[in-house]
C-alpha cells in the first residue's frame, strides 16, 4: 500500500438542546437521520442533525475540502431546516468524483439523555444507507458525558467521527 493510497478525516459537531419549539428553540431530536423521542432538541439552522454533520465534515476533511460551514452557510435561507442528508450526499458524491471510497467509519456520540443504544442499530443502518457502503463499515458509539458540563446537563449534543478512504 502507498502512502497516497489512504485518508483519513476526522469531523466535530456540538449542537445546543432547547426545549422543542415553541416553547424553545429546539428542532427535533434527529442523530443520523433517525429520530429519537426526547423533550429537547438541537438548535440549528438545519435539522440539527449533529452526526450526519460530523460525518460530512470527516468525509471533507478527508478530501481536504472546506467544511460544511463554509460550502453550506448557516446564513444561506436554502438550508433553513434542512434535511442534513442533502449535505451528506454533497460530500459523499465529491469523495466519488476524487477518487476515493470509504474503508470505514467511527463515530462516537457523547449525549446524556435519551439513551442511545435502542437506536444505534437503526442509526448504524441508515448511516450506512445514506453512505452507500456494507453496514459493517459503519460503528457508532454512545458515551454520556457522566452529568458534568453542559453535555452532561442534556443542555447539548455532541459527536466526533473519524472516517477512512482509499482509491476506489
Ligand atoms: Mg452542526
Amino acid at each position: 500500500m502507498q502512502r497516497d493510497d489512504v485518508r483519513v478525516g476526522h469531523g466535530y459537531d456540538l449542537h445546543r438542546l432547547e426545549a422543542l419549539a415553541p416553547a424553545g428553540a429546539g428542532r427535533p431530536l434527529v442523530l443520523g437521520g433517525v429520530p429519537l423521542e426526547h423533550h429537547r432538541g438541537p438548535v440549528g439552522h438545519s435539522d440539527g442533525d449533529a452526526l450526519l454533520h460530523a460525518v460530512t465534515d470527516a468525509l471533507l476533511g478527508a478530501l481536504g475540502l472546506p467544511d460544511i460551514g463554509e460550502l453550506f452557510p448557516n446564513t444561506d435561507p436554502a438550508w433553513e431546516g434542512a434535511d442534513s442528508a442533502v449535505f451528506l450526499a454533497e460530500a459523499l458524491k465529491r469523495v466519488g468524483e476524487a477518487g476515493w471510497s470509504i474503508v470505514n467509519l467511527d463515530a462516537t456520540v457523547i449525549l446524556e439523555r435519551p439513551k442511545l443504544a435502542p437506536a444505534k442499530a437503526a442509526i448504524r443502518a441508515r448511516l450506512a444507507g445514506l453512505l452507500g457502503v456494507d453496514g459493517s463499515r459503519v460503528n457508532v458509539k454512545g458515551k454520556t458525558h457522566e452529568k458534568v458540563d453542559a453535555v452532561g446537563e442534556g443542555r447539548a449534543v455532541e459527536v466526533h467521527a473519524v472516517v477512512l478512504l482509499s482509491r476506489a
